[in-house]
């Protein structure tokens, strides 16, 4: 059986919000029985846009994470809520059943995502529903999808073995991956926002000009060299997608005649190590 799945590239997210407005056109104000009740006017993000900024001035690059309820296939939220509150339908989609769940607000906390959100006035809790009466009715996407003007967001109504093939060939991964809930909302270029990076730039003592072709080796630990990159014409250099908090790196430098540098670093988080003159 077909089932929706959401693929968020993160490299195409320029944080524009269109997703979270179209959201708020969709749902404020408006019922959608069996699905959900109106969102409130303030408070609530079904689509909930996460920002980071990494590494140190002037080498910072800034990335954007769009989280909506990931459907999950192991959801917590299912499993915790009473009275079958929460439940899955066949098509993957996950439903927070706004009559079943009056009053349950702890149904918050059972989300490792932090994507339910609780309805003041209507004393339910609340979340994406994944546009499910708009796809019920024939829609081909939800309302962020279609108000995406960068082509970030995309939904893919797909059995099983098919959304596999083409999370292996896209590099797809799930956000957060620990708390082992099985999402169906897939992350592409997430190492953008979940990862850090070395970076720095190389120039020559004695002119002060970018040594541009400069050889910059990366090694990790005990003397693997992991990476190696070749300076720019502004002899900038960069390595990304690793953990935070990575342990013990050396940046092996080497350029023409001169004599080779090595720079020792701690990674903890992202970090610019500065102009290395050689
Ligand atoms: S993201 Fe949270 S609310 Fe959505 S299905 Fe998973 S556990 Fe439930
Ligand atoms: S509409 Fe697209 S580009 Fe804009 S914030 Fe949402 S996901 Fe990002």
């Amino acid at each position: 059986m077909k089932k929706w799945n959401l693929v968020i590239d993160v490299a195409k997210c320029h944080d524009c919000n269109n997703c979270f407005l179209s959201c708020k056109d969709e749902y404020v104000g408006n019922d959608f029985p069996p699905f959900s009740v109106a969102q409130p006017n303030h408070g609530h993000r079904w689509m909930n846009i996460m920002r980071k900024e990494r590494g140190q001035y002037p080498k910072v690059d800034v990335a954007y994470l769009p989280i909506p309820c990931m459907h999950c296939d192991d959801a917590p939220c299912i499993k915790k809520s009473k009275d079958g509150a929460v439940y899955k339908r066949d098509d993957g989609i996950v439903i927070i059943d706004p009559e079943k769940a009056k009053g349950q607000k702890d149904i918050l906390a059972t989300c490792p995502y932090g994507a339910i959100w609780w309805n003041e006035e209507k004393a339910v809790p609340q979340k994406c529903t994944l546009c499910a009466h708009l796809l019920d009715e024939g829609w081909k996407e939800p309302r962020c999808v279609q108000a995406c003007p960068t082509g970030a967001l995309r939904v893919i109504y797909a059995e099983d073995f098919e959304m596999q093939k083409i999370i292996e060939s896209e590099n797809l991964e799930v956000y957060q991956p620990q708390y082992k809930t099985r999402p169906r909302v897939y992350y592409k270029n997430l190492y953008r926002y979940a990862t850090c990076f070395i970076a720095g730039s190389v120039a020559i003592r004695d002119t002060d000009e970018c040594a541009e072709g400069a050889t910059v080796s990366l090694i990790k630990g005990s003397k693997k060299t992991i990476a190696e990159a070749v300076t720019n014409n502004y002899g900038d250099f960069k390595f990304d997608g690793f953990d935070e908090d990575g342990g013990a790196y050396s940046l092996d430098i080497s350029y023409k005649d001169r004599p080779k540098k090595i720079i020792e670093l701690e990674l903890k988080t992202s970090v610019n190590v500065g102009t290395i003159l050689l």
